[in-house]
């Protein structure tokens, strides 16, 4: 498995595991990081296309 932010292998950390409620009120996963520094630069940029796109699009 890799950080869903920075694509490092978790193995190698201690993973933090991410859930997010979705709009039927189940819990699903959002994701893995190797760390908080990750989780938060991942929410940051997440954040700009909140409430258009599913999923993080790097040439959007
Ligand atoms: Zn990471």
């Amino acid at each position: 498995m890799e950080c869903t932010y920075c694509g490092s292998d978790l193995a190698r950390y201690d993973p933090v595991f991410v859930e997010e409620t979705g709009d039927d009120g189940d819990r699903r996963p959002a994701g893995a990081f190797c760390n908080f520094a990750c989780l938060s630069a991942h929410i940051d940029e997440a954040e700009l296309t909140y409430g258009d796109a599913c999923e993080w699009q790097p040439d959007g």
